[in-house]
């Protein structure tokens, strides 16, 4: 689902759905479904006329609520905007000098590189079934371990 910058609306106007529309560069009827999805009109009859203040409120809410966390051995894609499960269940290790580790792998579904930090205390709980493989870090692993 796409992401629509609240802060795109200004706060101190009111726009009309068509400006609306235009701002966020998708079609009035989606425009039109915001409105019937909560978005509140200045109830003045027609032509609607929206708050920007209202409209980044509804923007922000919906943003919260399509928020899908990652369960245990998930990652999230920014690219196909949703957690995944790496591809092959596999992924890589990598820990930095200063102790930090982060993990990485394949979107099962765009091929891109996926990857998120992870707090090498929490690895384990967190991987589930994957298989983690280590990069170059076996030793520094060792060390911190
Ligand atoms: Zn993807």
């Amino acid at each position: 689902m796409a992401n629509y910058n609240p802060r795109l609306a200004k706060i101190n106007r009111s726009y009309l759905v068509e400006e609306i529309a235009e701002l966020y560069e998708v079609h009035k009827n989606t425009v039109n479904n915001w409105l019937k999805e909560g978005l509140k009109d200045c109830g003045a009859g027609f032509p609607r006329l929206i708050l920007g203040q209202e409209l980044r409120e509804f923007l922000e809410n919906r943003r919260r609520k399509n928020k899908r966390p990652c369960k245990p051995g998930e990652i999230y894609c920014v690219c196909c905007r949703m957690p995944v499960s790496p591809l092959n269940n596999k992924i890589y290790l990598d820990v930095s000098e200063s102790g930090r580790a982060s993990i990485s792998g394949q979107c099962p579904c765009c091929l891109n590189k996926i990857f998120r930090k992870v707090s090498l205390s929490n690895i384990e709980n967190w991987r589930g079934d994957l298989e983690l493989i280590n990069t170059q870090s076996q030793k520094r692993l060792s060390k911190l371990a």
